[in-house]
């Protein structure tokens, strides 16, 4: 019997005069991800079928943004007969599952179908009580619903059982570039996960510091920037310019204070240059409001002062605890939590500011050649491509 996978969109559908471009990167994204044919895919009104079912891309359309829910099903013409045939089917599975209770739930599209939907659930659930003695109907807890789509397109026939969430948001791609500041916590990948889940198609980049931390920090990276390749549909590219002498020189002659927000500033004013290089629209941190000491709002103000790229920072409405849900759920928590040296832990001031001047700040900064500092880490920098299954050095 003919099986397809029927895709359910998500807020897709409301975007109006948009939704043509929604769609067909969407379709593009789903390609990247399960090597299915175009020819294989169809399109309908607020659905997306893949015509061949296959088991072992079925799990991957967890990771497509613009999908609210997927799910195997019959497909078939649109007769009583097939409806019938297919229902048995899923009982029967059902009953192997340990399933003891039942409803069906008819939509009918197409109207000139005959009988109304409530019709068709009732002399449907008949036939299975028939042939199924063991079963009973239970229309507000059943352990089983047995879905009837009747459509213009043809008939759809699919288990409760067999249904899966995906995670919504919209298809990566339509929603600009940005990159994403990726340290080995748990924060910053589950910003960049947002982002994605928005639409942004993010890269990001790692500051490394040499003998700080060490290639066991860096692995982790790679293998954080893995994950998120998987949900980005596409390779992530990963910039990882040299920090440990900026570090070093800037923490000689500087109250111990003040180190954390010159480092970051350091890291913020990089990354702009690299933004800026590559076209990225914005960049991306992990910081959530009150979080620490360089993330109350005086701090990130002081920060941010004089950069000229918008900051995104999508937890800093987020408990600690929601994150580590998040991270969780996404699959980066295991490998963020793997206890090698952050870059910054080294480095990090023993009383830290909490409410920096601005002005104290930036009179610090002064102090350094700033922009020749930024060259020298941009000319030092490894550039990696990743993608879910393999790591490429594009620039050593
Ligand atoms: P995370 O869990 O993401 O490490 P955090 O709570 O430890 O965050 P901080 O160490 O204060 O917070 O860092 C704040 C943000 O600065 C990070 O979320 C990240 O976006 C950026 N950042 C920190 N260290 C680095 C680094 N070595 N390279 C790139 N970005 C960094
Ligand atoms: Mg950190």
């Amino acid at each position: 019997m003919d099986k397809v996978i029927l895709l359910k969109l998500g807020e897709l559908w409301l975007k109006g005069d948009n939704r043509g471009d929604f769609v067909d990167r969407l379709i593009l994204n789903i390609q990247n991800v399960t090597g299915v044919k175009k020819a294989d895919i169809e399109t309908r009104q607020g659905r997306i079928y893949i015509n061949k079912y296959d088991r072992n891309i079925f799990n991957s359309f967890k990771y497509i943004f613009g999908l609210s829910g997927y799910t195997e099903a019959y497909r078939g013409n649109n007769s009583l007969e097939e409806i019938e045939k297919f229902s048995h089917e899923i009982a029967e599975e059902g009953i192997q599952k340990g399933v003891k209770t039942f409803k069906i739930e008819t939509t009918r599209a197409l109207k000139k179908f005959p009988g109304n939907s409530m019709e068709i659930s009732a002399k449907i659930g008949e036939s299975v009580l028939n042939k199924f003695e063991e079963l009973q109907v239970d229309i507000h807890e059943p352990d089983l619903v047995i879905n009837v789509e009747i459509r213009k397109e043809g008939l759809f026939v699919y288990s409760s059982l067999d249904e899966r969430k995906a995670k919504g948001g919209l298809p990566v791609g339509m929603s600009g570039k940005g990159l994403l500041m990726l340290s080995g916590g748990i924060d910053s990948p589950v910003a960049g996960w947002h982002m994605l889940k928005r639409g942004m198609s993010i890269d990001a980049v790692y500051f490394h510091s040499p003998p700080y931390t060490g290639d066991k920090t860096k692995e982790k990276i790679l293998d954080i920037c893995k994950v998120l390749a998987r949900w980005k549909a596409a390779p992530v590219r990963l910039f990882v310019p040299h920090f440990t002498k900026i570090q070093t020189e800037t923490s000689k002659n500087v109250d111990n204070a003040f180190w954390t927000l010159l480092h970051r500033r350091f890291m913020t004013k990089i990354s702009e240059k690299l933004a800026q290089d590559n076209n990225y629209q914005t960049l991306i941190t992990g910081e959530s409001l009150g979080q620490v000491a360089s993330q109350t709002i005086e701090n990130m103000a002081a920060v941010s002062k004089d950069i000229d790229i918008p900051i995104m920072r999508p937890l800093l409405g987020f408990d600690k605890g929601e994150t580590i849900e998040i991270a969780k759920d996404i699959e980066t928590y295991k490998i963020s939590i793997l206890p090698y040296e952050d870059c910054c832990a080294v480095f990090a001031s023993d009383r830290p500011k909490t409410r920096a001047q601005i002005d104290s700040l930036i009179k610090l900064e002064k102090r350094f050649e700033v922009d020749k500092m930024i060259e020298e880490a941009l000319a030092d920098m490894q550039i990696y491509n990743i993608s879910s299954k393999k790591i490429e050095h594009v620039k050593r």
